[in-house]
């Protein structure tokens, strides 16, 4: 637990840190900086640094507010991480491994989550508290720490990244920066349940990162009741927000689809997807179900994917299914926050 009086460094740019510990040479800003991208975890490992100077620093400021509060770690190579934050609350992250061994890391954004998914745990939840920019930056730290240098990055993690935008501005824009991590945008990817608003914000301020819609079904009445942020933000508008994104940014965008068993993966279901992703230069990613104890619905069987998928492709979509990972240690989609706390201590 760290000391809630402490400056927490980590969500800092370089003149921030320097402004935040009143540091007169500007340079003495970058050089913490670049340690806390290069993932040390206490002021003792940063040599070019004076004993004094660093003594001063530990009882001033913190380069951890979180910590590491379970590891489990999947056969198939997934790790998933459950984050003790400051204040007693919890959220997981996920570290995934591909088949060419590119890992990415999947990151939280909220304690919680207010969209209220019919299909999700993390919906299960309700929504506790936005993550600070510190709080994500760690997420990816203490993955790299334990498995390496990271590819990516992926926001679908718990929570919805349109709801607490700032925050992950800040972390890319720690994480990106040249002075750093120097992360790609290119290697960062946000995905939303369909918040129009933060579609277009994103697309007019930024950063161009890649975009993914959790379009789950485009029959209006059937997203309704398995997304109710489909309600505020509709379909015909929400096509209309992902071209604006497309064209503002040249970015590739993918709508994702969870396949519920007997739900959505019907030919009306295949129609209406048709109708929606026909006009857009878009990919679509299938998330075949993974379980969550208590949700009255079931997985899709291997046929039915194929024959959803087939449809998809009779119609001239672009389709993919995604890896199953994670599923035996509750690190797949839709699956994170089973054991997490959502009260403050
Ligand atoms: N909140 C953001 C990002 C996190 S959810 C969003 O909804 O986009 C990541 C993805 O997992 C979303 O596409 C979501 O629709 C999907 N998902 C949620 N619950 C799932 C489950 N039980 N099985 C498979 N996919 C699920
Ligand atoms: Fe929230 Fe995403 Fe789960 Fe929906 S799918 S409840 S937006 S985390």
């Amino acid at each position: 637990m760290s000391d809630e009086k402490l400056i927490r460094l980590t969500g800092m740019l370089p003149e921030e840190i320097s402004e935040a510990l009143s540091l007169k040479a500007g340079f003495r800003g970058k050089q913490i900086f670049k340690w806390i991208a290069s993932g040390v975890e206490s002021f003792d490992e940063m040599t070019n640094l004076s004993k004094d100077m660093r003594v001063d620093l530990s009882e001033r400021a913190t380069l951890r507010s979180t910590t590491i509060s379970e590891k489990l770690e999947d056969p198939d190579g997934t790790i998933k991480l459950q984050i003790r934050l400051f204040d007693g609350m919890c959220v997981e992250t996920v570290l995934l491994t591909d088949a060419d061994g590119r890992k990415t890391a999947c990151v939280s954004c909220q304690v919680g989550c207010a969209m209220g998914c019919a299909f999700c745990q993390t919906g299960k939840l309700g929504f506790a508290r936005n993550l600070t920019a510190d709080e994500i930056v760690e997420q990816f730290l203490h993955l790299e720490k334990i498995c390496g240098t990271l590819d990516n990055i992926v926001f679908m993690g718990m929570g919805e990244p349109m709801l607490n935008l700032g925050a992950i501005r800040k972390a890319i824009a720690v994480l990106t920066s040249a002075e750093g991590r120097a992360l790609s945008p290119r290697r960062i990817t946000i995905s939303t349940s369909g918040v129009i608003k933060g579609i277009y914000d994103l697309a007019d301020n930024g950063p161009a990162v890649r975009l993914a819609i959790s379009l789950t079904a485009a029959n209006p009445d059937l997203r309704t009741k398995l997304m109710p942020v489909n309600k505020a933000n509709p379909l015909p508008e929400l096509s209309k927000a992902i071209g604006y994104y497309i064209e503002k940014t040249g970015k590739r965008c993918t709508l994702e689809a969870a396949l519920l068993g007997g739900v959505n993966t019907d030919a009306e279901s295949a129609r209406f997807m048709k109708e929606f992703a026909g006009t857009l230069p878009v990919h679509i990613n299938l998330i075949p179900w993974n379980p969550v104890e208590g949700l009255p619905y079931h997985e899709p069987t291997t046929k039915e994917c194929r024959a959803y998928i087939q449809m998809l492709e009779n119609y001239g979509l672009q389709v993919t299914q995604r890896t199953r990972r994670g599923r035996k240690i509750g690190g797949a989609c839709g699956q994170l926050g089973k054991t997490c706390k959502t009260t403050a201590d």
